[in-house]
């Protein structure tokens, strides 16, 4: 398979997610890390958001609260590549009202190749590798030739092109 670079600059578009159980971890761990964080672009939804700006002190690109649209949200922004880095807290012992969302979300992230963190730890290792602090190419498998996947006819399609042949023969 082909691969295309997508490049991630030196200020990275990072999207903050967490569930209600999770959010008081996912806080103590970006006022850890709030001078690392400053310098990026923070996106987050919309409860987990409001926190954050609260605790951070610098402003956050707040979208809706995850259950009204907010992980959709920002899995259409990593199609669009613009999120390249996505740290979700989500919690593991409760079902939510969008779990498919949820699913969703961590699915795309996987198609676009964008770096996930789901707990502290991964969390963690993330902000304080070097590739932070520079420009990263991401490899992206190229989608062309999907794309451009010829599709199964339908039946009626296929029926119709069966008698064409018939008639021709
Ligand atoms: P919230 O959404 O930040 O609006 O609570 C998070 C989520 O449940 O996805």
């Amino acid at each position: 398979m082909k691969y295309k670079e997508i490049a991630m600059e030196h200020d990275k578009k990072i999207a903050l997610v967490a569930h209600d159980n999770k959010k008081w971890d996912l806080v103590q761990w970006a006022k850890y890390n709030r001078d690392l964080l400053a310098h990026h672009k923070v996106y987050a939804t919309g409860t987990t958001g409001l926190i954050l700006e609260q605790e951070l002190g610098f402003p956050i690109t707040k979208l809706q609260s995850g259950p009204l649209g907010g992980d959709q949200q920002i899995g259409a922004k990593i199609a669009d590549a613009k999120i390249d880095f996505l740290i979700f807290f989500w919690d593991p012992l409760e079902p939510q009202p969008h779990d498919p969302d949820v699913k969703a979300l961590l699915r795309i992230a996987v198609v676009w190749n964008i770096p996930i963190a789901c707990n502290r730890a991964s969390a963690d290792f993330m902000i304080s590798s070097p590739l932070m602090d520079g420009e990263y190419d991401r490899l992206v498998p190229d989608y062309e030739e999907y794309r451009k996947r010829k599709l199964p006819k339908s039946e009626e399609a296929s029926q119709s092109d069966d008698d064409l042949a018939g008639g021709e023969a």
